[in-house]
């Protein structure tokens, strides 16, 4: 785990790598290969510097990445070359006295940019350290890169993410790829399992002596406590786990001769069983921290990166690019700030199709656009929109969405598709409106030139293909509801898209999935449900969906990824109403994203996320 330490060497492991036969396995070709085997002369961007470029020369740039409060301590080893370049981050171990200079450097000279930071509570920075925070924290880096702006300023391409990550460092590296299906590869070297750190009894205590004797650097964790926070997440840190997601992308196992080897092999093998199709792993017989092979290591990594940017998966990477998920509301009828009314775009292009007009629909469409830089949901490019049922936290914001999106600059009528009751509500909105639609359109009002942008046109509709365009065919499916209730699939040139609406788990959601892209699917957490009222509880029961339920369902439906909206939750401050009034005491009834990511990862083993409002996926 932390890297200073000597290497105790039992004979065990010692006899387990002699006989090791490591093998390579990339886009589908195993070739034996090991080291020092197939060390030839090390790689250029080892042992040489790059021509000079005077234009664009390479640089070092040190920022704050926010995160949770926090401004992390980030630096950022510039490549040289005009770009666009990409970005490996470098997330290190704990606290991380091998902070693998030599690697970052040999990675920038080969044409990337290195990003390498403190987690908050580690070497100064702010806040305290969790190994939860950690995995926040490089989620938010990540997430800084992608920046449009930040992406200009450090001419990088932010589809090109890798992770390489060292001990703790390595753990995390792998968390972050398994759980964001945008990093392009990974490779973890000598990672430790956290998943895992408890489950030997003597190991438990060699490793738990060395941690508390190391964390000097770290703030507001004691290596007890540690091992206690690795305990409640044993199952969904346990990285041998990650190989149903890591299975489609470049994986590179670094295995020293350590503590971590067998965990290391444990993942390798659960990557080959799933025919993972392009797996790189070496094993070097070596210390945990490479001492004696810093320059393999780099020559290994170094090799490794040259072979991404020739193998196929960028080709196919920019062709999913065409259709994107914008989530504008995930939330509930909760009054939560963070989370607006439920809403979704799917964009195809430049044109988007809504599912849902919660509540604060335009202003979210609207930071959309600006924040994500997504000009298709303007609010007067939004023109097409289906809504799942009408309660009213799909659908208050529905006057803002016809008349926000005319006064935008909509010229057209809005087109909305969905249950039994939909025209009546269109009628009567409209109706409401009168004196503002006349006043706009009389001979001094602004929207006088395009009056049928006030226009709606609205489908009631029947189970099956709702809507097609040349971007886009739409089916939608009965779900279980309250009410009438529908779900909707989205078929696109390069992707299909179900989203299920407030529902009971269904067969037709299962049947509407079957290995699509990206399913939506709202989940209430069973922590939170006991909590509630009787009445709550068997609502529910019958119209909702549990994290268990759910969990259940996704295996089944095989989404590529699972993104979990409409939870219903309290966040601490926001009172509950009388008749929610919870069992157990105050803010008792927030639903964590610890919570969800706990009840759905300790079921279902796929790729999910939880989604906030204007997450793009
Ligand atoms: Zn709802
Ligand atoms: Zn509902």
């Amino acid at each position: 785990m932390i890297e200073s330490r000597a290497i105790e060497r039992g004979p065990k492991t010692v006899k387990s790598l002699l006989l090791l036969a490591t093998t390579l396995t990339v886009l589908g070709l195993a070739l034996p290969c090991s080291w020092p085997l197939a060390a030839q002369t090390a790689p250029t961007a080892v042992v040489a510097d790059p021509p000079v470029d005077k234009q664009s020369p390479p640089g070092l740039v040190m920022f704050a990445v926010p995160s949770h409060g926090v401004e992390l301590d980030a630096w950022l080893y510039v490549a040289s070359g005009a770009g666009p370049h990409g970005t490996v981050i470098l997330p290190h171990g704990l606290p991380g006295y091998e902070m693998s200079g030599d690697l970052a450097q040999s990675i920038r000279r080969a044409g990337w940019n290195v990003l390498l930071f403190h987690y908050r509570g580690t070497w100064g920075a702010g806040g305290t350290f969790s190994q939860s925070s950690a995995i926040e924290d490089t989620a938010e880096v990540v997430r800084f890169l992608r920046d449009p702006a930040n992406a200009a300023k450090y001419h990088a391409d932010p589809k090109r993410i890798v992770l390489i990550g060292h001990s703790f460092g390595g753990f995390i590296a792998g968390y972050e790829a398994s759980h964001d299906p945008d990093i392009k590869a990974v490779a973890m070297i000598a990672a430790v399992n956290l998943g895992k750190i408890n489950a030997d009894p003597k190991e438990r205590e060699a490793r738990l002596k060395r941690w508390e004797t190391q964390l000097h650097p770290v703030r507001g964790a004691t290596a007890k406590q540690l091992f206690a926070e690795a305990e409640r997440h044993a199952k969904d840190w346990d990285y041998v786990q990650w190989a149903e997601v890591l299975r489609t992308r470049p994986v590179l196992l670094l295995e020293a001769d350590d503590q971590n080897h067998a965990d290391m092999e444990a993942l390798s093998s659960a990557l080959r069983e799933k025919s993972a199709v392009a797996l790189e792993q070496v094993a070097v017989t070596t210390d945990h921290s490479f001492s004696d092979h810093r320059i393999a290591l780099q020559s290994i990594v170094i090799r490794w990166l040259e072979k991404l940017e020739t193998s196929g998966s960028e080709a196919r990477k920019e062709h999913s690019t065409r259709t994107k998920v914008v989530l504008l509301g995930t939330g509930t009828p909760v009054p939560d700030p963070d989370r607006s009314g439920p809403a979704t775009a799917i964009i195809v292009d430049d044109r988007a199709y809504l599912v849902d007009f919660g509540p604060g629909i335009v202003r979210r469409a609207e930071a959309a656009a600006l924040k994500r830089e997504i000009p298709a949901v303007e609010p007067g490019n939004l023109k097409v929109a289906f809504v799942t049922h009408l309660h009213s936290d799909h659908t208050a914001g529905y006057s803002d969405l016809i008349l926000g999106g005319w006064t935008s600059g909509r010229t057209v009528p809005l087109e909305v598709y969905g249950p039994t009751g939909l025209q009546s509500m269109t009628e009567h909105i409209l109706q409401a409106y009168r004196i503002d639609i006349e006043t706009r359109t009389n001979p001094e009002g602004n929207q006088r030139r395009f009056p049928d942008g006030s226009k709606v046109n609205a489908h009631e509709i029947k189970p099956g293909v709702v809507y097609k365009d040349e971007k886009i065919t739409v089916t939608a499916f009965l779900t279980k509801h309250a009410m009438e209730s529908y779900g909707y699939r989205f078929d696109t040139p390069d992707r299909s898209i179900v989203i299920s609406g407030d529902t009971n788990p269904v067969e037709e959601t299962i049947k509407a999935c079957n290995g699509c892209d990206v399913l939506i699917h709202e989940a209430q957490p069973l922590e939170l449900l006991a909590k509630m009222p009787e009445s709550v509880q068997s609502f529910d029961a019958k119209y909702h969906t549990t994290t268990a339920q759910l969990a259940e369902l996704a295996t089944r439906a095989r989404p590529k990824l699972l993104v979990i909206y409409h939870t219903v939750s309290f966040p601490p401050g926001i009172a509950p109403p009388r008749l929610l009034q919870p069992k157990a005491g105050a803010d008792a009834l927030y639903a964590s994203p610890e919570m969800l990511q706990k009840e759905i990862g300790s079921r279902y083993l796929g790729q999910f996320v939880i989604g906030r409002d204007l997450d793009v996926y």
